[in-house]
């Protein structure tokens, strides 16, 4: 009846994590109390498996050739439905675009204002949540965490 308990310790060394099965994705749907869908799954596999922080329309582009009835408004709805129940990030560091994160894990990004990719940064360089209190703000409880840097790549530093 059950399958594997899913892990969530993905590598951050690739882009591309090794794929779930339904039965996991199932599971981690139900996990965190939505109820389960096709397109939910799809959407799930999705960006628990492509962490390279794609925008709405680029989870539509790729998902909707094997998903015909699948609608942007689908997409943009249930992404957003995964955010705010803990199973991706959304990214806002340019004011134009939404890029959602599979990899939940406090980590920091660098945006390349040439080609527009976004990397992971690797190694901890995110602030210290844990001493606010250190610095007088006893009481303070953070719920999110983003760390941003913007610039150029060395693919782009390469091409100037
Ligand atoms: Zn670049
Ligand atoms: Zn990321």
């Amino acid at each position: 009846m059950s399958c594997n308990y899913y892990k969530r310790e993905f590598s951050m060394d690739t882009m591309f994590q090794p794929s779930l099965s339904d039965c996991q994705l199932k599971e981690i749907l139900r996990d965190h109390n939505l109820t389960v869908s096709q397109p939910r799954i799809a959407l799930l596999r999705y960006i628990m498996q492509n962490y390279h922080h794609p925008k709405a329309e680029t989870v539509f582009h790729d998902l909707r050739p094997d998903n015909p009835t699948l609608s942007l408004t689908t997409v943009y709805n249930t992404l957003r439905l995964f955010a705010e129940n803990g199973l991706c990030s959304m990214l806002t560091i340019d004011d134009k675009h939404v890029y959602y994160d599979g990899d939940t894990k406090p980590h920091g990004h660098f945006m390349c204002v040439g080609c527009g990719r976004i990397f992971d940064i690797p190694g901890s360089i995110m602030p210290n949540a844990s001493k606010l209190h250190e610095n007088g703000m006893d009481g303070f409880q953070v719920h999110e965490m983003h760390y941003y840097l913007k610039g150029t790549c060395n693919e782009c530093n390469e091409n100037i």
